[in-house]
């Protein structure tokens, strides 16, 4: 069932209730990084330019259903006003009576930012009446909070069975045709490189990679478990000993399914985590010293099997990358997905904003706007957002 999305409606001056993922990193009351407001931007201007009454609405942080001041989406929607060069308006309230008057108040092209859903117990439940409450801001819904797209949240689904009409914005639009390239008869040879902290937290990645990639590139402190798996020596790496079992049958599975798993050849190791310790480039890991990067060899390897990619999906650091001296390892591969001639994605979280900070974004054909959905949407699983939206079209 094909996604119904903003740009098929004919749109004048409608009152427009839009999801939008501003979830964005803050530090002491400052956006760190507002490539999520950015993203959000082609389907506010397309509403505007057809004059349409649009009401903003996103979560922030986990605040669980009561208002905590720091995780205001106040700074957002002021970033949001300078993006623009608009006036917007800022409802502290997500749903009642007078919100719903500022909404009916806003001029044709006006913007209304509601405060944190999150801040409101209904939002996570999944409540209906917060639904049916927040369905009253619009007649249309537009949804383009891909890095939501996975929670069945009241403003995900639940609000879609109570407007008119209920699409996908240009965002999720544009995600989920990303996506889709790569499981969808991916071109040959798909490469897919897995880093970051946990096995636990990918495990269901982990099992869908084996069935479709040609080849896993494995870094981040998760290679440390799948070492110790194949008996090779980690030092004191950071090893979740519990899922050393279970990184053991994913080896298995790939080799049954004849996927060739690369694990780091050296190292940048440390005996303690901190920029300013003494580091040391090794190729076996000496007891007391801990990987918290890939080393140079590793990160050659890897880049010569991403030049070969026809396809390659990026998930999660190859190291410690908030930290100089183990950065080295995730930029070299940033740089090696950049080069990369094949269709390149980049899935969200850590890794996208590394590529960020590196000033590669750019250079990739897509870098996903959310990590836990785009990795659930690789994994094959159907999207709740996405799933009510199209179940709405019929
Ligand atoms: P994730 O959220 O699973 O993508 O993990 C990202 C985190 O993993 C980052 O904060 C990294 O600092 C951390 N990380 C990556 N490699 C290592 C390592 N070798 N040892 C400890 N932490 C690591």
């Amino acid at each position: 069932m094909s996604l119904p999305c903003v740009d098929e409606l004919e749109l004048n001056g409608d009152a427009v209730l839009m999801r939008v993922d501003f979830n964005v990193p803050m530090k002491d009351g400052k956006i760190t990084d507002d490539t999520r407001i950015r993203a959000a931007l082609p389907t506010i201007r397309l509403l505007r330019d057809h004059r349409c009454k649009i009401v903003l609405c996103s979560h922030l942080g986990r605040p669980k259903g009561k208002a905590e001041r720091k995780l205001s989406l106040e700074p957002a929607a002021a970033r949001l006003a300078e993006l623009l060069d608009a006036e917007i308006v800022f409802s502290p309230e997500t749903v009642g009576e007078e919100v719903e008057q500022l909404a009916r108040d806003l001029p044709a092209g006006g913007i209304m930012v509601l405060e944190n859903l999150r801040f409101h117990p209904g939002e996570q439940a999944g409540d209906d009446a917060f639904a049916s409450q927040l369905a009253r801001m619009g007649r249309i819904f537009v949804n383009d909070a891909f890095g939501a797209m996975h929670r069945p949240d009241a403003s995900i689904v639940g609000v879609v069975s109570h407007v008119d009409v209920a699409v996908a914005g240009l965002l999720v639009a544009a995600e989920v045709e990303a996506l889709q390239r790569l499981v969808d008869q991916p071109e040959r040879p798909l490469v897919a490189v897995l880093g970051g902290a946990k096995v636990s937290d990918k495990i269901t990645v982990f099992e869908s990679l084996a069935r479709r990639c040609d080849t896993l590139l494995i870094g981040g402190a998760m290679a440390y478990t799948f070492m110790a798996a194949r008996d090779l020596p980690i030092g004191g790496s950071r090893v979740e000993a519990d899922r050393v079992l279970l990184a053991r049958r994913i080896l298995e599975r790939c080799e049954e399914k004849g996927v060739a798993v690369l694990l780091p050849e050296d190292h940048i190791v440390a005996k303690e985590l901190s920029e300013g310790a003494e580091t040391r480039v090794v190729t076996t890991i000496p007891d007391g010293w801990m990987g918290l990067d890939i080393g140079p060899a590793t990160a050659s390897r890897y880049a010569a099997e991403l030049a070969k990619a026809k396809t390659a999906f990026w998930n999660g650091p190859m190291g410690v990358f908030e930290m100089a001296p183990y950065a080295k390892g995730t930029l070299a591969l940033a740089r090696a997905m950049a080069a990369s001639a094949g269709y390149g994605v980049v899935g969200g979280g850590d890794s996208a904003a590394a590529v960020q900070q590196m000033g590669l974004a750019d250079q990739m054909d897509h870098v996903s706007t959310g990590g836990g959905a785009s990795l659930e949407y690789i994994e094959g699983k159907e999207l709740p957002g996405l799933k009510a939206l199209r179940a709405k079209r019929g």
